[in-house]
């Protein structure tokens, strides 16, 4: 019978300090009407025969994941791929499973949502069968800049799938834009920016492009051609330029930035992944999932067909189980809670890891790493709190990298 982790659930929280008896699931749908060229991700156009059984599997492993003898469920994100494909009666059935399951009232219900896969129907099934928050899939209003990028939607069914939730009655809607799409150019960023507000989700993500080296665009931005815009992506300059509006713009308008990526109007963070960012506990369910439940962290297989037949076999989909040693936990309280803007308190850290002495060292050496980034400008210290500068967030990697490395 496959559990949530080998241990069962009532390990969770061995590693992880001041704990909330709270756990969040996320669910992983790796279905993609088409591929986008820059993503390389574990998702695969498939027939619609195969949303079915895997759907079914999922409620499978559900019910033999133990929930009810674990924390209060309070989260919940469908993300993929493209959750939205589902038929709304499966995504139904999976919710129902998992209420049953748990015992546990789910306050923040996030799923996934392409633009396109939207109408007034969907919408509505969606929020009878409990989901409260959608994020929405936008990326760009410029279609040049979105048929680039091998997205389904134009701008025009941004505008259809907002009006849509909103008549259904979303009121916790987020919106993704991402800098650095080829073809964007200042103007085009700063009239997609211009027109998400127009629509005013209560929460926002901006990311960064990130191209898969093994996506189509990918290919051609180290081999060459002009066939996905390799050579019209922006620079690194203008990314940062781009990000920097976009916070500029957002903060005037009232969201707070509450994480590198993530901006919410008052209340309206994401619930779900700030468990990430503070290493609290969360199962992953379906294939390619990953959990964590303060002690270690697994994945489930990637390939959906083998998780769909191991679960169907009762066997454990799970792979990758990894323990996590106290020097990598202290690695992650920075490289993780790093990415909030509240920062994250140095004086508990140093008190919980305080029981191994062969941590004294290495906290010795963040110490003066911390002196030094501050000294420069890049983290700011106020008490026991340590945050990156917010002038310094476009260039977190490398403050991780001067940090941790
Ligand atoms: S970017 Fe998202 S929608 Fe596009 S192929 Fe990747 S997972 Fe699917």
């Amino acid at each position: 019978m496959a559990r949530v982790s080998p241990r069962g659930l009532r390990v969770f929280y061995v590693l992880t300090f001041n704990l909330p008896m709270t756990l969040g699931v996320y669910i992983q749908v790796p279905f993609c009407q088409t591929r986008c060229t820059y993503c390389n991700f574990h998702t695969g156009v498939v027939s619609r025969d195969r949303f079915e059984p895997y759907a079914d599997a999922i409620c499978r492993e559900i019910e033999t994941s133990d929930l009810s003898a674990g924390p209060t469920v309070d989260t919940v994100y469908f993300g993929g791929g493209t959750p939205s494909l589902l038929d709304p009666a499966l995504l139904t059935r999976i919710l129902d499973s998992l209420r049953q399951a748990s015992g546990s009232e789910l306050t923040e219900v996030t799923l996934e949502a392409d633009p396109e896969t939207i109408t007034r129907q969907k919408a509505a099934a969606w929020l009878a069968a409990g989901f409260n928050r959608i994020s929405l899939g936008a990326q760009s209003f410029d279609d040049r800049e979105l048929k680039a990028a091998g997205r389904m939607h134009r701008r025009e069914d941004i505008y259809r799938a907002a009006d849509f939730l909103r008549a259904a009655g979303f009121r916790n809607i987020s919106m993704d834009l991402i800098a650095g799409l080829a073809h964007q150019t200042h103007e085009s960023w700063e009239a997609s920016v211009g027109q998400l507000l127009r629509i005013l989700p209560e929460h926002v993500s901006v990311y960064m492009l990130e191209v898969d080296d093994d996506s189509r665009l990918g290919k051609e931005v180290l081999a060459g051609g002009s066939r996905y815009g390799a050579a019209k992506i922006p620079d690194d300059d203008a990314m940062a330029d781009f990000y920097d509006y976009a916070a500029a713009r957002l903060a005037s308008a009232g969201y707070d930035h509450y994480e590198i990526s993530n901006w919410g109007l008052p209340g309206r963070h994401s619930q779900h992944n700030l468990k990430y960012w503070r290493r609290q506990p969360y199962l992953g369910l379906g294939a390619g999932a990953h959990s964590f439940d303060g002690g270690s962290r697994w994945a489930n297989v990637h390939e959906p067909a083998r998780y769909v037949t191991l679960i169907e076999r009762g066997a454990s989909a799970h792979e990758q189980f990894e323990t996590v040693v106290p020097p990598q936990a202290l690695q992650e309280e920075f490289y993780l809670g790093l990415r909030q803007l509240e920062g994250i308190d140095f004086a508990r850290i140093e008190r919980d890891y305080s029981f191994d002495p062969h941590l004294s060292d290495r906290l010795a050496v963040l110490r003066d790493r911390i002196d030094y980034l501050r000294s420069n400008g890049f983290i700011e210290v106020d008490g026991s709190r340590l945050r990156i500068a917010p002038d310094r967030l476009t260039v977190s990697n490398e403050i991780f990298v001067q940090l941790l490395g």
